[in-house]
């Protein structure tokens, strides 16, 4: 009952005897504002227009560009197959391939990879240079804590023996100890100074 009453009065609303009911606003839009895309194609930007959301007309030089390379109808081919969420991206790279190809005519975006490739290898060959440094100075500095060590050892002994002569009478014994213990340190620190 209630919902036959709504039609009734939709229907006998003034604008529903115009022949072409579905379109109070759209004109309006088009004339406001065309995309950027169908203003320099010269065509009407209609409601479902599949370039606008993507070629706004603030930003003209996006569509020259990939207009100049793949053409509107491409472009268009292009999109009405993907899906709308992906639409946005497709047309980043196509503008960027694009500017690319106009930029450089014989290698475009593959010009532009091959030169980021050649500064990838060139800063890996730097780096892996420079860590073979870093291991060269860091043996350079643990050899020379070792052999500081090992000077401050041997330094420690002699004063040792020195103040073993001052303090008792010094033996044969004595001698000979302190000749054994310097025989092994010249022997551990040999190796270090070749
Ligand atoms: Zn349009």
């Amino acid at each position: 009952m209630d919902s036959n009453d709504i039609n009734t009065t939709l229907n006998s609303s003034p604008f529903s005897h115009s022949s072409s009911p579905p379109q109070p606003i759209a004109p309006l839009q088009v004339v406001m504002s065309p995309c950027a895309a169908c203003k320099i194609l010269r065509r009407r930007c209609a409601e479902k227009c599949v370039l606008a959301p993507y070629f706004p007309p603030t930003e003209p030089s996006k569509f020259t560009i990939a207009h100049k390379v793949f053409g509107a109808s491409n472009i268009i081919k292009f999109l009405q197959k993907l899906p709308e969420s992906e639409r946005a991206d497709a047309v980043r790279s196509m503008v960027y391939e694009a500017g690319a190809r106009i930029r450089d005519p014989i290698y475009g975006c593959a010009g532009v990879i091959c030169n980021l490739q050649e500064q990838i290898n060139q800063l890996q060959a730097q780096l892996a240079k420079t860590q073979a440094e870093v291991v060269n100075m860091q043996l350079q500095q643990s050899n020379l804590v070792a052999l500081i060590c090992m000077e401050m050892t041997a330094q420690q002994s002699m004063d040792n023996f020195i103040s073993s002569i001052h303090h008792n009478n010094i033996g044969y014994q004595n001698y000979l100890n302190f000749y054994e213990e310097n025989i092994s340190l010249n022997s551990l620190l040999e190796p270090l100074w070749t």
